[in-house]
This record gives structure tokens, C-alpha cells and sequence, in this order.
């Protein structure tokens, strides 16, 4: 058997250095919140694959579902000769998503590939080019959502030239410094200075900013987009591939404001670990698109399909929405009292709803200057002592817990006490 060191190396031989590891261990094999590498070493999983596992690794009936699946066929490609399931799945996800008036779903693999579709959809829906996003928000490495994502390191270096027609706005966030007063200001000043509202297809956001510092966008900014949109004929899409199902305490983060979006994009956690991402949508901007010009070979494959509808039961099932909020509750307490402590690495601004928790990292107690190197090294401690963490954030000084919601207390208390071991000084 190869040890983590000796992978690493062949790693680097064979494999650009453009995809990088945030941790140099090798899996072996996981299941639920748990995962051993190569060298049988254990760990506590508080990354769950970047918010993909909110059912945890091998779900027993994510498993069943995938294996009658693949007993019958695994690939036809949808447009060739389609399946039941997905039509099936897009019922349940038309059902639960809080879109106004009847919706319609389509499905691709990736969560970049339902946000490049959503913004074709509204562009078909709307004859309008242009789509506003949010300084810090993330929506993927592809041409067209590497210029929506608003952050220029690591994504867009040495990328360029960009797609056109694509313009960003600052985010609420008040340790920056930004109101959404501010936001939609900037947005006013948008109209004025590059593009008028008539031109204007979409405004996309993350409902909480993901790969931006777990950042959740207020009530009064949702509503003022709302109008906003109505007043123009905008759409309005919530990216909700790395807070939809059940992550926030709520199926949808959006569903933490009143506000019904035109389109909702999901993936990662709603097929637990198989490739499936969806445009979910108001079902008359939904059929704008002319036949043939949505899809992909393995746009919805039957095995990420029949994944998602059991995902759907477990979270119904075992009471995943609840749970995400006593985990959330349960993981702030905790790190209160961490913060409370002086002989820890000085940590701040402790939030995200539901299970969707993240803190700063930062230089000095009580301020808010970010210190990335070192919640680098708390990063590593906690992966040294078997906990295995992300960080994110536009400066990488926040920590982000994205720990599977089947997880159990006692998994969930051993994984904090490496925790806070890690922020021991
Ligand atoms: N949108 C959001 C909000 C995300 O968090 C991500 C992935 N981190 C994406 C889009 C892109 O998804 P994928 O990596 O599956 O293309």
C-alpha cells in the first residue's frame, strides 16, 4: 500500500499543479462523517467534500437507490432516451422550491454548469445580456462563471480575457465596512455609469456567500433586489448549490427571507456525493430556451438522479432541517466559550445560519484583521490530530464547518475538542 508522502509525489509528476489539496491525505475509504486515509489513519470529515454531504458519506439508502440503478442500466443520456427519475426528481424539486406560480427543473453535472445555464435561460427569457453579481461570491471555475465569481485570486489569473457583460457590486457585510444601502448603490450607480436596467437579464447571489466567508445576504438586501428586479423586468437567481438542502436549517437558505426568486441553481448536496446540479425556474422563463439548446451527455445521469430522490427522503426522513439548526446552535455555543478563552489563537465574528457555521481567524482579539497564515497552521494541527477543516473568505482567514448533518453528537463534540485543541496556544 503507498503512503500519503508517496502519492503526493506521484501527484505532482502526473498532475497539474492548477487543481491544488488543501489536504495532503489520500482516501482510502469514508462513511457518514468519518474518514480513514490510506495509511489507516481516521478523521472526523467537518468538510463533507465542500458542502456536498449533508447526508454524509455512503448514506445506506443513497447507496440502495444508486445500486437498483445501476442493476438496471447507467447511462442513455436524457435527450437520447429518457428515465423516470429524472422527471420524478424534477417534480420533487418544482414542489419544494420557493419559486411563484408553477416551476419547471432541468438538470446538468456540475454546480458551474447549472449557473452558465441559468444565466442562458434568463438571457432567452429576458433578450438581455447583462447579469450583476456580488464582489466576494463564488459560482465557478468555467469561462462564463469564473467572471461572475467576484474574486480574482486564485480564479481568474493569468484567465483573461473574461466574458463581457458581466458587472459586480459590492456585498453587505459590516466588518467591511459595507451596508446594503451601500449595495444598492452601487447597484444605482451600475445603471448610471455601465449598463442600463433594459439591458439587464439577471442579478445572481448567493443567498449566504459561500466560498466568500460564509456571509448571509439580509432580509432587506433580498427584498430591495425583489423590487428592484419587478421595477425593471430583471431576474432574480439564487445560487443555492452550497446552502440549498437543508445546510442553512431551512431546505433553501433563501427561504430565511420571504423573497421568491425567478431561478434557483442547486447541486452538491442534493444527490450526496454522485454529480448532479439543477436550474430550477419559473416554468414560462423555464421553456424560453429553444428545444436543443439545453443539455449535455450526462446532464442528469440516472445514477446521481436516483441519489437525489433518496437524499430527499433521508432529509425529510431523519429530520435533516432540524438537525442542521441544533448542530448550528450546538457548534456556536461552543465556539463562544472558545472565543472567551485567552490562551487560544484569537477568533471572531462566529455566524451563518443553521449548520452553515464559520469564524475569523484574526491577528489581534477584538479586531478584525485577518490573519490567513495562521489559520493555515490551525488548519494543519486540526488535520494532524484527525480533524479534517476548510477555510474561506476573501482575505482566507475564515474556518468553515460543513460537517455532514447525519453526523452524531458524540462525533460532533470529539470533532470540536480537535477544534479547539487546534486553537490552542
Ligand atoms: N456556486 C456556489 C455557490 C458554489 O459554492 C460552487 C462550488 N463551490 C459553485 C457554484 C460551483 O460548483 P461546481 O464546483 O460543482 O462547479
Amino acid at each position: 500500500m503507498s503512503t500519503n508522502s508517496e502519492l503526493m509525489a506521484r501527484r505532482e509528476a502526473a498532475v497539474p499543479r492548477g487543481v491544488s489539496n488543501t489536504h495532503p491525505i489520500f482516501t482510502q475509504r469514508a462513511e457518514n462523517a468519518e474518514l480513514w486515509d490510506v495509511e489507516g489513519k481516521r478523521y472526523i470529515d467537518f468538510a463533507g467534500g465542500i458542502a456536498v454531504l449533508n447526508t454524509g458519506h455512503r448514506h445506506p439508502k443513497v447507496m440502495a437507490a444508486v445500486a437498483e440503478q445501476l442493476s438496471r442500466f447507467s447511462h442513455t443520456c436524457f435527450q437520447v432516451s429518457p428515465y423516470e427519475s429524472y422527471i420524478a426528481l424534477a417534480e420533487r424539486l418544482n414542489a419544494l422550491a420557493p419559486i411563484e406560480g408553477p416551476a419547471k427543473t432541468i438538470f446538468f453535472t456540475t454546480g458551474a454548469e447549472a449557473l452558465e445555464n441559468a444565466v442562458k435561460i434568463a438571457r432567452a427569457a429576458t433578450g438581455r445580456s447583462g447579469v450583476i453579481t456580488f464582489a466576494g461570491g463564488y459560482h465557478g471555475r468555467t469561462m462564463l462563471t469564473m467572471a461572475m465569481t467576484g474574486k480574482v485570486l486564485p480564479y481568474k489569473k493569468k484567465f483573461a480575457p473574461l466574458p463581457a457583460e458581466i458587472y459586480h457590486v459590492p456585498f453587505p457585510h459590516a466588518p467591511f465596512g459595507v451596508t446594503v444601502q451601500d449595495s444598492l448603490r452601487a447597484i444605482d450607480m451600475l445603471f448610471r455609469a455601465d449598463i442600463e436596467p433594459e439591458r439587464t437579464a439577471a442579478i445572481v447571489l448567493e443567498p449566504v456567500q459561500g466560498e466568500g466567508g460564509f456571509i448571509q445576504a439580509p432580509t432587506e438586501l433580498m427584498e430591495a433586489l425583489r423590487a428592484l428586479c419587478d421595477k425593471h423586468g430583471i431576474l432574480l437567481i439564487v445560487d443555492e448549490v452550497q446552502t440549498g438542502f437543508a445546510r442553512t436549517g431551512k431546505m433553501f437558505g433563501v427561504e430565511h427571507s420571504a423573497v421568491k426568486p425567478d431561478i434557483i441553481t442547486v447541486a452538491k448536496s442534493l444527490a450526496g456525493g454522485f454529480p448532479l446540479s439543477g436550474v430550477i425556474g419559473r416554468a414560462a422563463i423555464m421553456d424560453a430556451a429553444e428545444p436543443g439548446g439545453l443539455g449535455g451527455t450526462y446532464s442528469g445521469s440516472p445514477i446521481a438522479c436516483a441519489a437525489a430522490l433518496a437524499v430527499l427522503d433521508v432529509i425529510e426522513e431523519e429530520k435533516l432541517i432540524e438537525r442542521a439548526n441544533n448542530i448550528g446552535a450546538k457548534m456556536k455555543s461552543r465556539l463562544e466559550a472558545i472565543s472567551r478563552r485567552n490562551n487560544t489563537v484569537p477568533i471572531a465574528e462566529i455566524r451563518g445560519p443553521g449548520a452553515m457555521i464559520a469564524f475569523d481567524v484574526v491577528a489581534t482579539r477584538g479586531t478584525n484583521e485577518p490573519d490567513a497564515d495562521m489559520t493555515k497552521k490551525v488548519i494543519a494541527k486540526a488535520r494532524d490530530n484527525g480533524l479534517i477543516l476548510l477555510s474561506c473568505g476573501v482575505y482566507g482567514n475564515a474556518i468553515r464547518l460543513l460537517v455532514p448533518l447525519t453526523a452524531s453528537d458524540t462525533l460532533l463534540d470529539e470533532g470540536l475538542d480537535v477544534l479547539e485543541q487546534a486553537l490552542t496556544v
